[in-house]
């Protein structure tokens, strides 16, 4: 392979912005940062734009066709919170530079009957889409109402190669499904302590406030949503606060359960020109289970959560392109929570922190979310400067996934 240097481009190096440096990559990393182009080099000219470390979705459910998707907006690395894609499941994924990469959990501690099945129609079950899981064992469902059940079902995961453990606590308010079966304290507590016994990231899917103290009683690391049901307490702020719990909003996943659409994203030519007809469908569709909502106490959360110090981090809940799990598309969303995080009160510069170095820290992902000698070579290439105009994100002149440049597509994949 030759090296390739990138020259003239501004840079954000995943913490903030630095003027115009070169950055050569080689056998898939990041060889330096800021050196002279080497003879030999394949030059491409970033003059006018600006290069960023792969943006990291750390909310989704994927595939290796949403995987795709998602490297063709710019999105290096997806982080499933539920799905298929655990280490065993995902070898020809790891090794494919078209397709974004991924981490998994597997699938979520939860009781039988418990979120995620009221979201899903009569007939149809929650679990992997036709054709997203190669052939092999069938995903381990981890259905717990006991401590004890939970306990037992933390190493199983482990072993089947879950990169971080989640739990869901859903009664199903914001679902339209109120008395919906739910993890007890006790149980969510025990399966968050045995996690953490094994060293494990553990993650809870919270939607209300009542909900997310659960979770920080628990003692998780990190929440997978924002609560959407009460604007937030400054008791909830110092608790989450105090015990450096960071938190993924998906405030497009919020504002789809009140009834946004995605159509202010779907209007976007840069958006438009990459999908196909299912995902705009999807895009300008919604969950719409929660209409009583307020976006605006959303966005406060959000604002009060980064003021006191919580790590927030970009993620999205993109799933399959289903109009009931609307307002959402893998990739393209991703740059839509970017700019909610902006309308919240981050600077751009934080938003983009957001959807890298935050993200892979939070997740001991040490090889990726930075633009730093040594890191793998995950890089997008935009024209404009994001760091002072969030959209920019959209301008997408170059990715490279490992140091492979992705081909530019006639058509979405
Ligand atoms: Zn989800």
């Amino acid at each position: 392979m030759t090296a390739t240097a990138i020259t003239g481009a501004r840079l954000f190096d995943g913490i903030g912005a630095r003027a115009p440096a070169t950055v050569l990559i080689d056998e898939g990393r990041i060889v330096s940062v800021g050196g002279p182009v080497p003879e030999g080099a394949e030059v491409v000219d970033g003059s006018g734009g600006t290069l960023l470390p792969g943006l990291i979705d750390a909310h989704v459910h994927t595939s290796p066709r949403a995987l795709a998707l998602a490297l063709a907006f710019g999105v290096t690395t997806e982080l499933e919170m539920q799905g298929t894609h655990t280490r065993d499941e995902r070898r020809h994924i790891s090794d494919d530079d078209a397709l974004a990469d991924v981490r998994s959990c597997g699938f979520a501690i939860t009781p039988p009957g418990g979120h995620p099945s009221e979201l899903f129609p009569e007939g149809s079950r929650p679990g992997p889409p036709p054709g997203a899981r190669p052939a092999g064992e069938p995903p381990l469902m981890p259905f717990s109402t006991t401590p004890e059940e939970a306990m037992a079902f933390v190493p199983r995961l482990i072993a089947r190669g879950a990169d971080y453990i989640k739990f869901m606590v859903d009664d199903g308010t914001v679902e339209g499904h109120p008395g919906l079966p739910m993890l007890d304290q006790a149980t969510l507590s025990a399966g968050v302590a045995e996690a953490k016994r094994h060293g494990m990231i553990t993650i809870a899917h919270a939607l209300t406030l009542d909900a997310a103290y659960m979770a920080i009683e628990a003692g998780v690391d990190g929440l997978a949503h924002v609560f959407m049901d009460q604007p937030h307490t400054e008791e909830v702020v110092s608790l989450l606060r105090d015990s450096d719990t960071f938190v993924v909003p998906c405030v497009v996943l919020n504002a789809s359960m009140m009834g946004l659409t995605g159509d202010e994203l779907a209007d976007d030519p840069r958006v438009a020109s990459r999908l196909d007809d299912d995902w705009m469908t999807t895009l300008r569709s919604s969950f719409g289970h929660y209409p009583q909502g307020k976006l605006s106490h959303v966005l406060d959360t959000v604002r009060a959560l980064h003021d006191a110090g919580v790590d927030i981090l970009a993620g999205t809940d993109a799933s399959v392109p289903l109009p009931f799990l609307g307002g959402l598309a893998h990739g393209a969303s991703v740059h839509h929570e970017l700019q909610y995080l902006t309308r919240a009160g981050l600077t751009p510069s934080q938003a983009l922190r957001a959807a890298t170095s935050t993200t892979a820290r939070r997740f001991g992902l040490t090889d990726r979310g930075r633009i730093a000698e040594g890191l793998r070579a995950d890089l997008l290439l935009v024209d404009g400067d994001p760091t002072t105009t969030i959209s920019d994100t959209l301008n997408t002149r170059a990715v490279w996934r490992r140091g492979t440049r992705l081909e530019a597509r006639e058509e979405a994949p």
